[in-house]
């Protein structure tokens, strides 16, 4: 691990549901975690085993049974929903599977998006730094389609765009090749790299690409809602 401040903490993270009289399942059962600024930590793990929970609770998109989360040093315990919103927007970027773009807007505007909830951008600043993360991304010629228009890698594209507008430090990635074929999902593993590496972010993501796994820094082994100990060397 790197001598970089924590910017993500997590301790006893519970996750129980409680389905009738006697049905209680516990889905993440006292996970704790430490992240440090500019690390690439990838979270894998079989379907089930709470790894979508575990990355909504570190973003604060859902509650915790039990456990508290940390923000760079901020306990997210007390925090209103709407107080959680505005701390994803300015520190968190989140990138899905499924893209999550909105249909009948834009590239550039589903790019733009985030910033209009918060930031410190608007105008005619928010609109060039759109058209420069798409850019980056090699999307600016098709900044006024819609996403139908695209195919899933350049959707991707674009929500990595506007996972960045706001310039977030960290960017939580659920799976985020999990929809794509093996050569796009090299592309996108290989940008989210460079993120990493060049543009100092810390990226934490969720997946079950093997790819992802080799080109983080450290590899969290989640099974039935616990860590897994495995011998290797990427694990720290
Ligand atoms: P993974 O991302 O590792 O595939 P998930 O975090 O999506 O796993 O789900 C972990 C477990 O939690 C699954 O057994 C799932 O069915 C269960 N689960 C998720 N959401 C709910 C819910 N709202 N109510 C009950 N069980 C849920």
């Amino acid at each position: 691990m790197n001598n970089n401040p924590t910017v993500l903490k997590a301790e006893e993270l519970w996750k129980v549901y409680e389905n009738g009289q006697h049905k209680r399942l516990e889905v993440l059962k006292g996970i704790s975690m430490e992240v440090k600024a500019e690390e690439f930590v990838a979270i894998v793990g079989p379907s089930g085993a709470g790894k979508t929970t575990l990355l909504n609770l570190l973003t604060g998109m859902d509650v915790a049974s039990e456990g508290e989360v940390w923000i760079e040093g901020t306990s997210t315990q007390e925090m209103s929903p709407k107080e959680k919103s505005r701390l994803r927007n300015q520190k968190m970027g989140l990138v899905f599977q499924f893209y999550h773009l909105l249909s009948d807007l834009t590239a550039l505007e589903n790019v733009m998006l985030p910033a209009r909830l918060y930031s410190y951008l608007s105008g005619k600043a928010l609109l060039t730094r759109a058209r420069e993360l798409l850019e980056q991304v090699k999307l600016l010629d098709r900044q006024e389609h819609f996403p139908s228009q695209l195919s899933g890698g350049e959707m991707q594209r674009v929500a990595i765009a506007r996972a960045l507008v706001n310039d977030p430090g960290m960017l939580f990635c659920d799976e985020p090749t999990g929809n794509l074929d093996s050569e796009t999902g090299h592309e996108i593993c290989q940008y989210l790299k460079m993120l990493c590496d060049k543009h100092k972010k810390t990226i934490i993501i969720v997946s079950h690409d093997d790819r992802i796994a080799s080109a983080a820094h450290r590899v969290l082994h989640l099974e039935d809602g616990l860590w897994k100990t495995v011998n290797s060397p990427s694990q720290s």
